[in-house]
C-alpha cells in the first residue's frame, strides 16, 4: 500500500520541481535588472552640477565621473575668468584659434543671435562686467547712463568674425569681449549626454546644470523624470509654480532670481537686454524644453529679453521649442505644445 502510494506522487513532485525550476530560469533570463543610480555634485561653469546616473553596461560610478570630468573640459576651455581659455584668449588679444568643436560653439552662439534679433548675443560681456555680473566676486552697482552708453557700442554679435578656413575666430572692433553664459551649461549639458551615450547607449539619468537639465532616458527604465519650476516669487528655492515630466531632451530656466542686487528698492538682474543695456524687465522667469539643452539655455535667455508680450513667441516654435514665460505680475504666457509635458502618461 504504501509504495504504491509513494510510486503515485513522486512524478507529480518531479513535474512540480522542474516547473519552478523554468519559472527561476525563466525569471533570470528575463527579468530587467533594476538601474541604480549613482548621484554626485560639483561645481562648474558658475554654477552647482547636479548628476544622476545609472549605467546598463559601465558602472553608475564610472559614468558620474565622465560626467565631471567633461565639464572640467569645457569650464577650462571657455570659461571666460579661466586663463587660458579660448574665451580668456579672444577678449585679450581679440582673436584665437579654434578646433572643429569650438566652431560650432561659435557659429551657434552668432546664428542664434541672429535668430533671435540680437535678443541673446554673447557679445554683451562688457556690460556684464559694468553691471558686476561676470564674477561673484566683482562689485555690483547700477551703472551711469554714460558707462552704459560706452559699453553698447561694443555689444552687437556682427563684429564677430568666423573664419572656417583658417579656423580662427576674431573681433572686427577693438574692445569687444564675449560671454557664452547663457548657452555653455546647456552646450556642455549636451556633450556630456554624448559622451555617456558613446560608452553606455542605454544610460539613464539627468545633469543638472543650475536649473538647466539634460534627461538621458526613462527613469528605470520606463518612467518619466519629474522636474518642477521654481516658483520665480518665491525665496525658498524648493518652491514650484509648475511640474513637467520629460523622458528625453533638456529643459532650462532662466530667471531674475538667479544673480541680482538690490539697488534703493529696485532689483537689477544677470540677464541683460542688449538693447538697452539694462537688465531685461519684461520677464521674471522663462522655461524652455527643446530637444537638446542647447537650445533649450539659450532661447530661455533670449525670450526672457523678449519678454511676455513677444509676439513672435509662437514663431520660435518652429525651432523645436516650446516656452512658459512668468511675467512680472505672474501671469503665465505658453506657446501651444508646452502643455503636453505637463502630462505624465506618454
Ligand atoms: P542664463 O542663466 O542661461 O539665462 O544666462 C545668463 C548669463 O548669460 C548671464 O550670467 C550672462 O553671463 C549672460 N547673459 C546675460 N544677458 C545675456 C544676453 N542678452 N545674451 C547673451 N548672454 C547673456
Ligand atoms: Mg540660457
Amino acid at each position: 500500500m504504501r509504495k504504491k502510494s509513494g510510486r503515485g506522487i513522486r512524478p507529480y513532485l518531479y513535474i512540480a520541481a522542474i516547473a519552478v525550476g523554468i519559472i527561476i530560469l525563466g525569471w533570470l533570463i528575463f527579468s530587467k535588472p533594476v538601474p541604480v543610480y549613482q548621484e554626485k555634485i560639483f561645481s562648474s561653469l558658475g554654477t552647482v552640477v547636479r548628476v544622476n546616473l545609472a549605467g546598463d553596461k559601465v558602472s553608475s560610478e564610472v559614468l558620474v565621473n565622465i560626467a565631471e570630468k567633461e565639464f572640467s573640459r569645457i569650464h577650462n576651455k571657455y570659461s571666460p575668468n579661466t586663463e587660458g581659455s579660448l574665451i580668456y584668449i579672444l577678449n585679450e588679444k581679440g582673436k584665437v584659434k579654434v578646433d572643429e568643436e569650438a566652431l560650432f560653439l561659435f557659429q551657434s552662439a552668432v546664428n542664434y543671435a541672429a535668430l533671435t534679433g540680437g535678443a541673446f548675443d554673447p557679445t554683451v560681456r562688457p556690460l556684464i562686467k559694468l553691471w558686476g555680473f561676470d564674477d561673484e566676486f566683482s562689485t555690483k552697482r547700477v551703472p551711469t547712463q554714460e558707462e552704459i552708453n560706452q559699453a553698447l557700442s561694443y555689444v552687437n554679435y556682427r563684429f564677430i568674425n568666423i573664419d572656417k578656413e583658417n579656423m580662427e575666430v576674431s573681433f572686427l572692433k577693438d574692445g569687444v569681449e564675449i560671454d557664452l553664459g547663457a548657452i555653455a551649461k546647456g552646450y556642455a549639458i549636451d556633450l556630456v549626454i554624448q559622451r555617456i551615450r558613446e560608452v553606455d547607449p542605454k544610460a539613464s539619468g539627468f545633469i543638472d546644470a543650475g536649473g538647466d537639465i539634460g534627461i538621458i532616458g526613462p527613469k528605470f527604465k520606463e518612467l518619466p523624470w519629474v522636474i518642477g519650476i521654481r516658483d520665480p516669487f518665491s525665496q525658498d528655492y524648493f518652491s514650484a509654480i509648475d511640474t513637467i515630466y520629460l523622458t528625453n531632451g533638456g529643459v532650462a530656466t532662466s530667471g531674475d532670481y538667479e544673480r541680482y542686487f538690490i539697488s534703493e528698492g529696485i532689483k537689477y538682474h544677470h540677464i541683460l537686454d542688449p538693447k538697452t543695456g539694462y537688465p531685461a524687465r519684461d520677464a521674471v522667469s522663462v522655461t524652455v524644453i527643446s530637444e537638446n539643452a542647447m537650445t533649450a539655455d539659450i532661447f530661455s535667455t533670449a525670450l526672457f529679453v523678449l519678454g511676455y508680450e513677444n509676439p513672435a513667441l509662437e514663431y520660435f516654435t518652429n525651432f523645436g521649442i516650446q516656452a512658459l514665460i512668468i511675467s512680472p505680475t505672474g501671469e503665465r504666457i505658453e506657446t501651444s505644445g508646452f502643455n503636453y509635458f505637463r502630462e505624465k502618461i506618454k
